[in-house]
């Protein structure tokens, strides 16, 4: 019993780390008996700050209440700048088991992370929003941002589409508004007992595959003027000149069908007869 007494009187005695005088051993030993206990909470029964809490954690070899791992950090920081500028939670969707709240634990622990993911919320931003270059969307080219036209929407306020590719389709759409006629020959859809008929006879039109009408110049011309007949005669009032004129129009689909058939044989004829003189 003395000779313990003995002992103990002639160690230097232990540093005290808090107002409470614990030791370090006592530290570590609290610590570890509660992990998830917070540095705010441990300072507050200590009588110390939550930074000095941090502190012993670190000095006396302890990880971070909340597991900080910088690899894991340095993969957040990349899926910052790989962003818009902006932290959302789609922002860590690639990282498992990591998130805002976990992030913004480590910053509270750690409030020397802050400028970093900072700095890389302004890299994110800055290349988004005022890219020196860009990748268009057509020619897959990267080329300098003065390559695009003005645009009124997307982050960066410019075309998809570079200024070169841009004015390609343009041109491309002129040359093909101004050839539209594909066929020399084309079948009436209506007067198909007469054959391929020469591209003239129809009208042109953006809406067909051959760049002409369906039906040809006269049948459309026929049909006009009988359905005109045929809706002048019912906007009648009803009598017996009404009955009678229409008997007397009868049929005025096939009477078109009949007189355009007769105007394009008739201009089929005199092709033939041209020919015959001029070649
Ligand atoms: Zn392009």
């Amino acid at each position: 019993m003395e000779s313990k007494l003995y002992q103990v009187s002639t160690q230097k005695p232990p540093k005290l780390y808090t107002p409470q005088k614990l030791t370090k051993e006592q530290i570590i030993q609290k610590l570890e008996s509660d992990p998830t206990k917070t540095n705010t909470d441990w300072g507050n029964e200590w009588g110390v700050s939550r930074e000095r809490v941090r502190q012993f954690r670190r000095d006396f070899g302890l990880l971070s209440r909340r597991e900080f791992n910088s690899e894991l950090f340095q993969k957040a920081l990349e899926c910052i700048e790989n962003g818009y500028g902006q932290i959302t939670t789609h922002t860590f969707k690639d990282i498992d088991n990591f998130g805002i709240k976990k992030l913004n634990n480590w910053i509270k622990d750690n409030p020397e992370l802050q400028e970093q993911v900072d700095n890389a919320k302004k890299n994110a931003y800055q290349r988004t929003h005022f890219p020196k270059n860009k990748k268009c969307s057509k020619c897959n080219v990267t080329k300098p941002i003065d390559s695009f036209y003005n645009s009124k929407s997307g982050r960066d306020k410019k075309m998809l589409m570079c200024i070169e590719c841009d004015k390609n389709i343009v041109k491309k759409y002129y040359d093909q508004r101004d050839n539209d006629v594909l066929v020399e020959y084309k079948t009436c859809a209506i007067l198909k007992e007469l054959g391929p008929l020469p591209a003239h006879f129809f009208h042109k039109s953006r809406r067909t595959s051959t760049g002409l009408q369906y039906t040809c110049i006269a049948y459309g011309k026929a049909y006009s003027k009988y359905r005109n007949r045929y809706r002048d005669i019912m906007n009648q009032p009803d009598s017996p000149t009404k009955d009678l004129e229409l008997r007397m129009l009868g049929d005025w689909k096939q009477a078109a069908y009949n007189e355009a058939k007769n105007e394009v044989q008739k201009d089929l004829q005199a092709e033939v007869e041209a020919q015959k003189i001029f070649g």
